[in-house]
């Protein structure tokens, strides 16, 4: 029996299954956690930690047919500079709930279109930042690149603020695909781009792809595959296109009977790991590929990879603060997002609050799931011993949980001792087997698809 069979048993073409970019995902928040928890997190950071920032700019000049990103269409600035206003008045009132001496771990600026921001804009967000938080040592500034619309004055003045990582979106190159889903984007402006990137600092560049999009092939993916490792990127991410149009609207305009069927889907996202793989890059998780020495590559070798709202990272601070609207942050007592509307987060901060307005506070019985999960996704291994010291009371729970996961999935994973772990090539499964630990079971209509 091969591999491919098996997996299709254990249900890796049907089941619809979260990310866990979370635990829980995000839509098991709710708004018994808003504005006071968030407040008390914030205040409840330990003196010297290291902290993150996350800033969502949820703004394009035109909107894809495939994104299910929180985001609105402007064909003018001036929404965009009214909301930056807004940011810049969120971040002092962060500021005045943390202790005087914590220190920037990193800087993601994403969206929507971090780059619509013209270059002035983007100066006084970032001079706002920097002169708010200090940059710790390791620190690190990366920022979501739209080479359709970015202007180089502008990719000129995050080189000099210290952008050091910068991630460009591609999802195919073939004509085909792109104006099946709503987005033209040429391999010149894209190569256009990360020249003029490398021209600066850049220490790393990451690249993300999607695959069963319409019409891909393992052809039509392959040729965008080596287009895009023609730019050299140090990390590339491959996510599969998640078609959820009863969640986000625009997707009704693609057409689905141009979209791979389940089995397509596993052969292209196959068929993308192994060119990837024979080109040097090392996977990192399900997803990420890496070049060895890239960031990804030794967090994984030294089994400090993680997991956070932005897939998989190798940043070690412990809270992650997301300003903007729908930003989430995360914290050791739970998560919480703000206001999704623009309009209401705008009145929030406005108002002098803070702007969370849902979220999760996370209970001991949710911290071992949690760890258990990000453990799983990150190392397709989880150190049952471990958790069992870390967690006692749960202990009993615990032990339960990992044997019936290896009595359901026999061939899939194996307990040597005290360590559960992925067998080779059952690695596809792992959101199915972090769903089988996950308490909440959401339905599965609200996911997307585990292959
Ligand atoms: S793909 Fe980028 S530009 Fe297009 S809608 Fe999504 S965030 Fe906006």
């Amino acid at each position: 029996m091969t591999n491919f069979t098996q997996l299709r048993r254990y249900g890796i073409l049907d089941a619809k299954v979260p990310r866990y970019t979370s635990y829980p995902p995000a839509n098991h928040f709710s708004d018994e956690v808003g504005q006071t928890e968030q407040s008390d997190w914030l205040r409840a950071v330990p003196e010297g930690a290291s902290v993150s920032l996350y800033v969502h700019i949820p703004f394009c000049k035109r909107l894809c047919w495939f994104c299910a990103c929180r985001t609105q269409g402007t064909s003018t600035l001036r929404p965009v500079e009214a909301y930056v206003e807004t940011l810049l008045h969120e971040i002092d009132l962060v500021r005045a709930r943390l202790p005087k001496d914590v220190s920037l771990s990193r800087l993601h600026l994403g969206g929507g279109t971090p780059t619509i921001l013209s270059s002035d804009t983007m100066a006084l967000l970032l001079d706002k930042i920097f002169d708010t938080f200090a940059r710790g040592d390791a620190f690190e500034f990366s920022v979501e690149i739209d080479p359709t619309e970015a202007s180089f004055a502008l990719l000129d003045t995050l080189i000099i603020y210290g952008m050091n990582r910068a991630s460009i979106g591609v999802q195919d190159f073939d004509p085909r695909v792109q104006t099946a889903i709503g987005r033209m984007q040429s391999f010149q402006q894209t190569s256009e781009v990360v020249h003029h990137l490398r021209t600066g600092n850049l220490d790393s560049l990451n690249m993300d792809l999607l695959y069963g999009l319409p019409f891909q092939t393992a052809q039509s993916l392959s040729q965008s595959l080596q287009d895009v490792m023609s730019l050299q990127p140090d990390r590339l991410a491959l996510y599969g296109y998640a078609h959820v149009p009863w969640m986000s609207k625009r997707q009704v305009l693609i057409d689905e009977s141009a979209l791979p069927d389940p089995e397509m889907r596993y052969e292209l996202s196959e068929v993308a790991r192994r060119l990837l793989t024979l080109d040097g890059f090392e996977q990192i998780g399900f997803d990420h590929f890496a070049r060895p020495g890239d960031g990804l590559a030794t967090a994984k070798a030294s089994g400090h990879l993680r997991r956070n709202f932005q897939g998989y990272t190798d940043d070690t601070a412990e809270v992650l603060i997301g300003l903007g609207a729908s930003a989430i942050s995360k914290f050791p007592q739970g998560y919480s997002q703000n206001q999704s509307a623009t309009a209401k987060y705008v009145a929030a901060i406005e108002g002098q609050a803070l702007a969370g307005a849902r979220g999760f506070a996370l209970s001991d019985a949710d911290r071992w799931i949690a760890l258990a999960i990000e453990q799983l996704m990150c190392g397709f291994q989880v150190n049952i011993a471990q958790l069992q010291a870390d967690f006692p009371a749960h202990a009993s729970t615990i032990s339960t949980a990992f044997s019936q996961l290896a009595a359901a999935f026999p061939l899939g994973v194996a307990i040597d001792g005290h360590n559960l772990s992925v067998n080779s090539g059952f690695e596809p499964l792992v959101r199915i087997l972090a769903g089988q630990l996950d308490a909440f079971q959401a339905p599965q209509t609200a996911h997307s698809s585990a292959i």
